[in-house]
Order: C-alpha cells, then sequence, then structure tokens
C-alpha cells in the first residue's frame, strides 16, 4: 500500500504530453485552449457611436438645452456595419445608429432621446449638450491590438468562445479529447430497465462514468459492462489496449474470488505500477500502463469509483490536456469528519458560504456503498491521515466538484 502523495507522483510520471488540434469554434465548447491568444486588432476596431443618435461637434451643442434647442443641419446617415460616407462640418449633425462609425469631423453623439428625433430630414434641435468624446467608443479603448487574452490550458466557455469570436477567430487550437474506454465488471450487475433476479444490482456506475467522462474532455470510444469472466475481460481490455489512452475500469480489482483485472492486465503486457493506495474509500485503486495507454482501475463499491475518479482519473485527464488540475482548497467543517491513522479519507459534502467563509458539511452516509450520499454534494472532502476525528470549526482540504455551485 502506497500513500496518497506517492501514488500522484507516480502516476503523474507516467502522463503523456499533451497534443494538439485545430477545430471549428462550434466543436471547442469546453475543450482545452493549446494556444496563446492574442488580440489580432484593437477593440474597438473604429471609433464608433454608443448610442442611436447624431453624431455632431461637442463644441455646437455647449449652449443646448430644452428651452433653448440649437438646430444642426442633418448631412446624412449612418446605419451599422458601414463606413458611412458623410463628414461633418460645424454647425452639421449626421443620424448615427449604436456600432455604426463616428464620421470624420464628429467628435461626440448626442442620445436621440436629447433631441428632436429621426423624423426631420433638414433638422434637429439638440436639447443638450455633450462633452468631448461623450457616446463614442474608441477604437483600442477596451483591448489594445496585440493583447494577451487567453492561456494554454484554460477550459473554453461561452466568455473564451465569445472573445474567440468577437476577434475572428473560426478555428482554435485545443487538446485533443482523451480516447477513453469505460468498462464496468461484474457479475451481478443488470443495466437499469432490466428485472433483477435474486442478488443482482443495477449497474450505477456505468452512467457516473459516463458522466465524469463526457464532462472530462474524453471522447468514449468503448463502455461497455463485463462479466467476471477472464477470457471475457481479456478481448476487451485487450481491444481497449489498442483503441484508447485512458482505460478507466470499477470492480474486480479488489481481493475477492472472482476479481481478475490485475492478472489480466498483467496477462495482456500491463506494467503495474499502483495497486492498494492508502485511502478510503477506493484503497484497492490500480494503476498501470501498456504503451501509451494508462489503465485506472477503480474499485466497484460505488462512492469508491466516483470519488476515485475524481480524485484520480480527472486530474489526469486535465493533465493529459495540457490544464492544471484545480487545486484543494480549505473549507471549514460543520460537523465532526472522520479520519484514519493510515489513510486518506474521503467523502462527498457539501460547501456553502456562511458568514464570508467556506463552510464545509460532510455527507452523513459514509459507506463506500451508499451513492446517494453524493447527492445535494458539490465538493469531496478530504482529511490527511491522523488520529481521532476533525471536529466542528477545524479546517478541511475540499475538491469544489467543476460542474456544480456553491449552495
Ligand atoms: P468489486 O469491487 O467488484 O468487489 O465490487 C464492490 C461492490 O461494488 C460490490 O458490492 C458490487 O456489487 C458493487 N458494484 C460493483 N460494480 C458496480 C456497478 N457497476 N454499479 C453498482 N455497484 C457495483
Ligand atoms: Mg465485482
Amino acid at each position: 500500500m502506497i500513500s496518497v502523495e506517492k501514488a500522484k507522483q507516480i502516476i503523474y510520471e507516467h502522463l503523456p504530453y499533451p497534443g494538439k488540434e485545430r477545430v471549428d469554434l462550434a466543436e471547442a465548447s469546453g475543450r482545452i485552449l493549446a494556444e496563446e491568444v492574442y488580440s489580432p486588432f484593437p477593440m474597438p476596431r473604429f471609433n464608433n457611436s454608443a448610442m442611436d443618435g447624431f453624431a455632431v461637434q461637442a463644441r455646437d451643442t455647449k449652449t443646448a438645452s430644452r428651452t433653448k434647442p440649437v438646430p444642426l443641419t442633418l448631412t446624412g446617415i449612418v446605419p451599422a456595419g458601414t463606413r458611412g460616407s458623410v463628414t461633418i462640418s460645424p454647425g452639421q449633425c449626421a443620424q448615427i445608429m449604436t456600432g455604426a462609425t463616428l464620421p470624420p469631423g464628429a467628435d461626440a453623439v448626442v442620445k436621440v432621446e436629447d433631441t428632436s428625433g429621426f423624423e426631420h430630414d433638414t433638422s434637429v434641435e439638440i436639447y443638450s449638450s455633450v462633452d468631448l468624446g461623450e457616446n463614442v467608443r474608441f477604437a483600442g479603448e477596451e483591448i489594445p491590438e496585440g493583447t494577451h487574452l487567453l492561456s494554454v490550458g484554460t477550459r473554453l466557455s461561452a466568455a473564451e468562445l465569445g472573445i474567440l469570436a468577437t476577434f475572428g477567430f473560426a478555428k482554435v487550437m485545443v487538446a485533443p479529447k482523451v480516447r477513453i474506454a469505460l468498462l464496468v465488471t461484474g457479475d451481478e450487475l443488470q443495466p437499469p430497465g432490466k428485472k433483477l433476479g435474486p442478488g443482482q444490482i443495477y449497474n450505477s456506475n456505468l452512467p457516473v462514468l459516463v458522466e465524469l467522462s463526457r464532462r472530462g474532455g474524453t471522447h468514449i470510444v468503448i463502455q461497455r459492462w463485463l462479466p467476471d469472466n477472464q477470457k471475457i475481460l481479456k478481448a476487451s481490455i485487450q481491444e481497449a489496449l489498442e483503441a484508447c489512452d485512458l482505460i478507466v475500469t470499477s470492480g474486480g480489482i479488489s481481493m475477492g474470488r472472482f476479481d481478475f483485472l490485475r492478472q489480466t492486465m498483467t496477462s495482456l503486457g500491463v506494467q503495474e505500477y499502483i495497486w492498494k493506495v492508502a485511502q478510503k474509500p477506493g484503497k484497492p485503486l490500480y494503476f498501470g500502463t501498456r504503451g501509451d495507454t494508462m489503465v485506472f482501475g477503480l474499485p466497484g463499491n460505488p462512492v469508491s469509483a466516483f470519488i476515485g475518479f475524481m480524485i484520480w482519473v480527472w486530474p489526469a485527464l486535465e493533465k493529459m490536456q495540457g490544464k492544471e488540475p484545480d487545486p484543494f482548497i480549505e473549507v471549514t467543517l460543520a460537523a465532526p469528519f472522520p479520519r484514519d491513522k493510515t489513510k486518506h479519507r474521503f467523502l462527498f459534502g457539501n460547501v456553502q458560504v456562511e458568514d464570508g467563509r467556506l463552510v464545509g458539511q460532510p455527507a452523513e452516509k459514509v459507506g463506500s456503498h451508499m451513492l446517494t450520499s453524493s447527492l445535494k454534494a458539490n465538493a469531496i472532502l478530504m482529511a490527511e491521515p491522523g488520529e481521532g476525528a476533525l471536529s466542528t470549526g477545524e479546517k478541511i482540504k475540499t475538491l469544489l466538484l467543476p460542474w456544480k455551485t456553491l449552495h
């Protein structure tokens, strides 16, 4: 049995370098950026109006008020999306729409509400003075050309996709999806929808692993239930070793009479680096490699499999895509937390902000077979090995589940 720290170190040493591929922006949601992105032009790209109104020379409006409007000669219209053909001289104005190019000569915009409006063809009354530059968005005021915008390792979501589109990128360089095989073992398992026989249970690990893998940026090449049968296991693992970068199994890796995974891996030439980590739940964690393919064996108990994926597979997936895993944060315990003398102890928990600090409530159900402990959880709480329980009010390390919010 090795420590959690040692196991992390071994796994990280065996991770391959992240690759790169160029994909359409429409395909890039959730992917990890594999290039630095700089602004290819200033933003805004040209001086333009922040309002629907009239482009003017500010000094013409100095005395304007509702009781003493200033009449200006209307010289033209500048819709958005055009260069416009008008020039503004003293005493003149042009109708201008939000986002339209500020015409030469103009140095401010009076919003339409402060004028007699768009209806008049030849002349407009200005009811309010404007300062130089008022209601004008100046070229480069938000972002100068060549500004660093996005870093390698960023997960692309609405903000990043919006920025890429803003600057005209049709394609973006991202890490390739990790090709993954999910193999779930156990003679007792039935898929939901089938009738359960005596002693049988439903296979809950497969949907959990599929969901987590999707979110983790994988291409799921194989997702399969397998019986505890050496020959069948061997054939599927061989297939997965050839087709995938990563294999994640559940069950069959412990001390049971029908736990065949370890020996099957060895018989297929998988080099074993880890079997048994000082953690609870999930002690019989397995890690091995064959060529460029990595194999994680998670125990079958549903909480062990779920937490095991998040603690071991998720950060590996992120690193394989060039993203640094999110760090554990510290939260204050709202209830005592069990500790183990020699093992790291993980439990689902719920973290909330209370009086300006983060407070974590560990799940009440502590059994590794009790998947209901994951309901309402937005975090995994982790106690390092130690004597006695952690008390209410003590700090505990916490991994926030990336798809959950704080409540
Ligand atoms: P194992 O690691 O194969 O010894 O399984 C440990 C426990 O987890 C047993 O009670 C199994 O029935 C249960 N288990 C294994 N695989 C699954 C699964 N896919 N879904 C739900 N429970 C499972
Ligand atoms: Mg089993």
